[in-house]
Formats: C-alpha cells, sequence, structure tokens
C-alpha cells in the first residue's frame, strides 16, 4: 500500500491545471509532463484520470478516478491529487 502526500506546490500547480483544462503539469525545472493520480480509497493504488467534468471555461471541476488494481471508480477531492 502506498500513501502518497501532495506537497503544496504539486496541489497548487494541480489546482492551476485544472483550471485551465489540463490534465499534466509541466515540470519547471525539466519541462516533463507529469499526470495527476489519486490513491484508491480501497487499497491504496495509484489511480489514474477516468473521467473528467468541465465547467465553465473549459475549467475541469470534478475528477473521477479508476483504480487499475481493484477497478473501483471514485471522485477525487483536489487535496489528494498528486502528480508522477
Ligand atoms: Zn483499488
Amino acid at each position: 500500500m502506498s500513501i502518497h502526500a501532495p506537497s503544496a506546490a504539486d496541489t497548487a500547480a494541480i489546482r492551476q491545471a485544472l483550471a485551465s483544462g489540463q490534465l499534466a503539469v509541466a515540470d519547471p525545472a525539466t519541462g516533463y509532463h507529469r499526470s495527476i493520480w489519486a490513491d484508491c480509497p480501497g487499497d491504496g493504488h495509484s489511480a489514474g484520470t477516468w473521467r473528467i467534468v468541465r465547467g465553465a471555461g473549459h475549467a475541469i471541476t470534478e475528477l473521477t478516478m479508476r483504480c487499475p488494481a481493484c477497478g473501483q471508480e471514485f471522485v477525487a477531492a483536489t487535496e489528494s491529487l498528486y502528480l508522477r
């Protein structure tokens, strides 16, 4: 079981990316794009984005993640998201 605690910088970058309708964040140091993940509430596996809800101006307002280990779908709170 893996527990990921997002850093404040990651959370801020994720909020900014979602507000502009993006699901990846470019690392300012390397230029490498990192994707948004959340841990499955059932088993702690890293779950990728499965569905999104868009609001005004294409902003992403809700992320549904799907766990590759158990198949559970769950809505992830922004604070629980992290980059990998
Ligand atoms: Zn799971």
